[in-house]
């Protein structure tokens, strides 16, 4: 298949909804790890096209999700300084902190402005040299390779007055918390194709068998994610735990490796507290030494703050699969993306946002 509508086709999709469903002979749940999947499933009715006994659950996925009150609050600090130019990706406009979000903090007069890549950031800084440009570096792995290329052009180049707020988080430790939850439900994995295009799944085999859980690389359009079902099916049903590799036109086992080594060379793996979730050690990236002056939170001198999550917010069960979106309280009614709770009902990679999208019901007339 060459072309974007051949991973939509209907019939296609029949095909693979009806061999899941010749093979399956008892209940299995599964997680996709990723907010693009979780978008996709909600908005082609993926789910409702398995048989009853599959049940699909929606992992911690999204970053801007996950990303903490307090780095949040540490974001609306540095926008609202004088003379700071703060940066983001726009879904972080509307993630709410523990008092306001970006978007209020822009319209009191911050300067805050939305980039697509860290790269447009640096041009910012070399445009504004009596400015002090901050980007909010926020991302899974997929994109933690430009924001690592947008920190070593920055020291190649000598610019001072460019620095990263870095929330970059990793998937495999999140896929760890889960599976070691004595609560645990999920059987088997559809791990994020994007995120593994850079890293590969190298680091998935010795999870799939520690766990004896089945983890297939899956893409995000909706056959992807039929056949990364029937795969998974496939080993459930046959007592096999292994890695394999749906998503096989973009990822290879060892990923890219340039990519990685840029990494590596700009970044440190650090315990990250995860939105809702709590901290998962060695689950996200901090500047190395050397990079350290490229470190807003130091260049700033940010203190450590705590801030506890709304209490009436319960997106850290949706991040974890134990809460789907609709059986909270709030949504739909408090909750909405206009008045968001909670940052799954901002992001477009949020399951509170897919749910609100696509599964609304509809009012009483
Ligand atoms: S619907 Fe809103 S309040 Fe409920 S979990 Fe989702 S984001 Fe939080």
């Amino acid at each position: 298949m060459k072309f974007l509508d051949e991973y939509r086709d209907g019939n296609a999709a029949q095909k693979y909804a009806h061999e899941i469903a010749r093979i399956t002979t008892r209940p299995w749940t599964l997680m996709e790890v990723c907010g693009g999947q979780t978008h996709a499933i909600v908005k082609f009715g993926i789910d409702e096209l398995l048989p009853a006994q599959i049940t699909l659950l929606h992992g911690p996925g999204c970053p801007v999700c996950v990303t903490p009150v307090e780095l949040i609050d540490k974001a609306l600090e540095l926008a609202a300084k004088p003379g700071v130019i703060f940066c983001s990706f726009g879904d972080m406009l509307r993630v709410p902190g523990s008092k306001t979000d970006l978007l209020a903090i822009k319209a009191e007069g911050g300067n805050v402005r939305i980039v697509y890549s860290p790269m447009d950031a640096l041009k910012v800084a070399e445009q504004n040299p009596e400015k002090e440009i901050v980007f909010f570096a926020v991302g899974f792995e997929t994109t933690a390779p430009t924001t690592a290329m947008a920190a070593y052009q920055a020291s190649q180049r000598g610019l001072r007055n460019f620095s990263l707020l870095v929330s970059h988080v990793l998937v495999p430790p999140a896929i760890e918390a889960i599976l070691s939850a004595p609560d645990r439900r999920v059987q088997g994995f559809l791990a994020a194709g994007h995120v593994c295009t850079v890293m590969g799944f190298e680091e998935y085999l010795p999870i799939a068998e520690k766990y004896r859980v089945p983890i297939v690389v899956t893409g995000f359009e909706p056959l992807d994610i039929l056949q990364g079902i029937l795969m998974c099916i496939q080993q459930l049903e046959t007592g096999r735990a292994e890695v394999e590799n749906q998503y096989s036109r973009s990822v290879r086992q060892e990923g890219n490796r340039p990519a990685q080594q840029l990494i590596r060379q700009v970044f440190r793996v650090a315990p990250r507290k995860w939105r809702g979730v709590g901290e998962i050690p060695r689950s996200g990236l901090a500047l190395a030494e050397a990079y350290a002056a490229f470190d807003a939170e130091r260049k700033f001198g940010l203190a450590e703050i705590h801030v506890d999550e709304p209490s009436e917010c319960q997106s850290g069960l949706v991040l974890q699969g134990k809460l789907k979106p609709t059986r909270c309280p709030a949504f739909g009614t408090r909750c909405t993306p206009e008045h968001p709770l909670g940052a799954t009902m901002v992001s477009s990679e949020g399951a509170c946002a897919a749910y609100y999208r696509y599964r609304r019901e509809p009012a009483p007339a």
